[in-house]
């Protein structure tokens, strides 16, 4: 048996080398929201950045941070973020960087007036993400799409901002094994069916007298998002434009009693024929990367029958993996799956972290 001892000497370089990285100082817009939370509870000890500035609406703007903010997740608000003082959605803020989780309609103009003065805008919001010049980005599937960066930044006169965003919640639970699949036979067609969790709706989000003991067949604007997004992030980055992956997805999106995790059902049709076993291997040997936040696996696929279920399985990797199980023949389409992944980390501000390590290992930060 390997002593604790002994597991702390081999991460002992690990400790030193991460103590020992530049830190950046960031900024989240929408801090106060779902979204902004998990950034302030993820970003606590991460080595490369700490928080410096927190701005949301008119409605915080003034308050220490630990009273515009009522906070949802378990523990209390980390120490080192409660006095600070939350401040209007303007430029420029006391940062590197910032991160966004603003609503969709605020995004688009606050986002491009921090871009335009000079900040490197990671965002979760839907604002820009099927712009042409603005990467789609999950790190372990579309790097090369960071390309874009110059082409927005000559098209829209930016001198050393830019906006770099991440997909859609539901997405993220099922672009990935569907990059898995189109990379080694080629993807024809998907058929999609989501579950979402309430903490996608943000904060007080759906009523409980909606959701308690029953499934919502319709989130606003929620279907077209999930059958476009996959074809960009899939797509390749040629000449200075992304070439979008050639499938169709035909989506149904549901709210159901679920607090975090988004579970998708997925169809696909594949170009080339292939075993189950080859799609096994396809999914579950998917590199991750080496990043900070990267999770030792990216896509996990199970074989209990019963898996994976979003309370038992949405923190694998720290939430950064993607769960896959169920994964069998189909009758009507090649395979069928479910497919599972941590709305708030891996679909919102864990992804957004992840683009920012990226973006600083590439050299664009
Ligand atoms: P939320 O809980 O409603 O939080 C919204 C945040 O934006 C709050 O900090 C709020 O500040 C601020 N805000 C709202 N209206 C504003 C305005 N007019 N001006 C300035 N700030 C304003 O929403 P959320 O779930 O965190 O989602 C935030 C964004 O992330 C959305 O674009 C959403 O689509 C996206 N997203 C969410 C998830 C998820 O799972 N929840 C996943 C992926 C992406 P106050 O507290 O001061 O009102």
């Amino acid at each position: 048996m390997v002593s604790d001892k002994f597991l702390n000497l081999l991460y002992l370089p690990l400790t030193v080398y991460y103590y020992f990285m530049k830190k950046y100082r960031v900024g989240i817009l929408g801090a106060t929201g779902t979204v902004g939370q998990r950034f302030v509870q993820l970003l606590k000890d991460h080595p490369q950045f700490e928080i410096t500035s927190l701005a949301a609406s008119d409605r915080s703007v003034g308050k220490p941070y630990r009273e515009a903010c009522a906070w949802k997740l378990s523990g209390a608000i980390p120490e080192y973020v409660r006095e600070i003082v939350v401040e209007p959605i303007e430029p420029p803020l006391e940062c590197d960087l910032v991160f966004s989780s603003l609503p969709s309609g605020v995004a688009r103009e606050s986002e491009e007036a921090f871009a335009r003065a000079g900040f490197p805008v990671i965002s979760n919001s839907s604002a820009y993400r099927m712009d042409e010049d603005v990467p789609l980005l999950i790190p372990e599937i579309n790097p090369a799409h960071l390309g874009l960066i110059e082409v927005q930044q000559r098209k829209r006169g930016f001198s050393k901002g830019f906006i770099v965003t991440n997909p859609n919640c539901a997405v993220v639970s099922f672009a990935p094994p569907l990059a898995a699949l189109d990379k080694q036979f080629g993807v024809e067609a998907v058929f999609v069916t989501t579950l979402q969790a309430i903490s996608g709706a943000g904060y007080p989000g759906v009523s409980s007298f909606d959701i308690t003991d029953n499934v919502l067949p319709y989130i606003a604007g929620e279907e077209p998002k999930v059958e476009i997004e996959a074809q960009k992030i899939l797509g390749k980055f040629v000449d200075g434009a992304i070439e979008k992956a050639d499938f169709t997805v035909s989506a149904q999106c549901f709210r159901v009693h679920v607090i975090d995790g988004h579970t998708a059902s997925i169809r696909v049709k594949l170009r080339q024929s292939s075993t189950l076993e080859a799609v096994f291997e396809a999914m579950n040997k998917f590199p991750s990367l080496s990043l900070y936040s990267s999770p030792k696996n990216f896509i996990e696929v199970c074989d209990e029958p019963s898996r994976p279920q979003p309370r038992l399985d949405r923190d694998n990797g720290k939430g950064m993996t993607i769960t896959v199980g169920r994964l069998f023949p189909d009758n009507i389409f090649d395979y069928r799956f479910v497919s599972l992944s941590h709305n708030t980390v891996r679909g919102a501000a864990g992804a957004a972290i992840l683009n920012a390590e990226l973006l600083i290992d590439k050299g664009f930060i």
